[in-house]
């Protein structure tokens, strides 16, 4: 027979059931589709960059196991079909994915292909447990986050990872469908602007091997310390696997059993309570997924209806100073700035970022999530929406919308000597440990002595803090009672 195996979110050859199932059944057609059907919402730029990267890896590794990465570009409603009639394709196998209309997608081609004779198997590579196998005593979707991971948890430990295949053979393709292949660069991989990338590079390593080395780096040496050290982001403490898992270069079972392995053999030195709270933000992400899986509108829906008639003040000034790390808000600033540069930035500074965004600049999180979906490169349909429903307050389970992060207080407590400020804020570093969080208070003194001037060098802050967190309570008490 001949397979065909359907690349999407699972760029990696270890531990992808559906891959082995596809090579299990004869010579293989390892496809790959840039989705630009009707309706789709298309990905980032960050997103795309690391996209192009990780597919390069991948085809690599392909090759290296006598296979080949087949590259299109299309609606897969049209291509996969066809692809697969012309082919001569008998079986087809994908892993699953959670987005509504990527699953129904999913579906129509399923029994468009069943139609014509074609074996479909899909599998779970993405997720610990799929969307609807963890729900309350009733069978209900959970809502909490604490009994969804406790419920979680009580099925016991995921599978254990599977090898990648020692061999994918490929097989040789008709003309017609030949005729159908574009190269990387149609792709996007060559950058918008001449070093468009050149953060992005230096700070990251797309594809399998990437990944992998990744978390035996954290395993080895961030692990230990993670429980306490992750919400600072003066200290590279985080695993930073996010985009790798968003793009499947790696999946949560080899997370979770190379943790399991690490700590039993020594190789990892942190706690059991290290190695818990990390396995808790694996969970987030499954809470997440599960979240997305049961409202599909959770990217532009108030998952609380009450937040419906929340009074923003859309303001596409501040919008844009807030994206260009203009603020004036030293801790803001900076954070925005890593994204910018890097594609990335420290989960507790995103809390914050959202945070004033939302709440001092009273902008719609709809916003911000839009402009962490074009430049973070794990820019994620269900733990984007779902963290920025979290900290607007109109989540399930979310931060209440009354606990309005204070930035000054958020950076003197997770920043302490403002290190993180003073890599992305340079113009700042001048300051002491103290002024550095405030600048605005400084004495004439201190700021001429590190060369700042307020408005000029660096500006003054968009909103007076205590103003902005006063007329956030006003606005939310306007809604509160639906
Ligand atoms: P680690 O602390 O090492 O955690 C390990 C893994 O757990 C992460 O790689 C990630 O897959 C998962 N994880 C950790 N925290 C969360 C969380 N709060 N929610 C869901 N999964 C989590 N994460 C994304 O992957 N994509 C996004 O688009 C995204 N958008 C966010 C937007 C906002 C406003 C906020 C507050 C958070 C967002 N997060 C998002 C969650 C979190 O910030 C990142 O997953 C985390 O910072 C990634 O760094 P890490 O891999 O070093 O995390």
């Amino acid at each position: 027979g001949r397979t065909l195996h359907w690349f999407r979110n699972d760029l990696r050859l270890a531990d992808n059931p559906a891959l082995l199932a596809a090579v299990a059944g004869g010579p293989t057609l390892c496809l790959y589709i840039l989705d630009t059907g009707p309706d789709r919402r298309p990905i980032g730029g960050a997103s795309r960059w690391w996209l192009s990267r990780s597919l390069d890896a991948l085809g690599e590794a392909l090759a290296r196991r006598h296979g080949r990465l087949v590259l299109m570009k299309g609606d897969p409603a049209e291509l996969l079909p066809r692809v697969a009639a012309e082919a001569g394709i008998n079986r087809v196998t994908w892993n699953r994915r959670y987005e509504a209309k990527e699953i129904a997608l999913d579906s129509r081609l399923k029994e468009a292909l069943s139609g014509n004779g074609i074996d479909v198997s899909s599998f779970n590579g993405h997720l610990l447990n799929e969307p609807w196998q963890v729900t309350t005593t009733t069978g209900q979707p959970m809502k909490v986050f604490t009994p969804y991971w406790r419920a979680a948890r009580q099925k016991g430990e995921p599978a254990a990872p599977i090898a990648a295949p020692a061999r994918i053979p490929a097989f040789s393709l008709p003309d017609s469908i030949e005729a159908l292949t574009v190269s990387l660069d149609d792709l996007g991989r060559a950058p918008r602007k001449p070093d468009w990338a050149g953060g992005l590079r230096a700070a990251w390593t797309p594809g399998e091997s990437g990944a992998a080395e990744r978390l035996d780096d954290f395993l080895g040496s961030g692990l230990s310390g993670y429980a306490e050290d992750r919400d600072r982001p003066d200290r590279a403490a985080t695993s930073r696997l996010s985009p790798h898992l968003h793009f499947g270069e790696i999946g949560p079972r080899q997370v979770w059993h190379a943790l399991h392995h690490a700590r039993a053999t020594g190789e990892a030195a942190g706690s059991e309570q290290d190695a818990e709270k990390f396995l808790s933000e694996i969970g987030w992400r499954e809470f997440s997924h599960h979240l997305l899986f049961h409202n599909p509108e959770l990217a532009t829906r108030n998952y609380d209806s009450r937040f419906d008639a929340f009074p923003w003040l859309p303001d596409e000034a501040a919008l844009h100073r807030w994206q260009r790390g203009q603020t004036g808000i030293p801790l803001v600033d900076a954070g925005m700035r890593e994204l910018w540069t890097t594609g990335w930035m420290h989960n507790r500074v995103r809390m914050v970022v959202a945070s004033f965004l939302i709440k001092h600049l009273l902008q719609d999180w709809r916003a911000g999530e839009a402009w962490f979906w074009d430049t973070l490169v794990d820019a994620d349909a269900a733990n984007n929406a779902a963290s920025w429903q979290w900290v607007a307050g109109s989540g399930a389970d979310a931060s209440p919308y009354f606990r309005i992060f204070n930035p000054v207080t958020q950076g003197e407590t997770h920043d302490p000597h403002g290190a993180y400020v003073r890599q992305w804020v340079p113009e700042l570093a001048g300051l002491s440990d103290k002024d550095i969080h405030q600048p605005w208070k400084a004495s004439e003194k201190a700021l001429r002595e590190a060369g700042i001037r307020i408005g000029e060098t660096y500006p003054a802050p968009l909103v007076d803090l205590a103003f902005g967190r006063q007329r956030a309570l006003d606005a939310f008490a306007a809604i509160r009672n639906g």
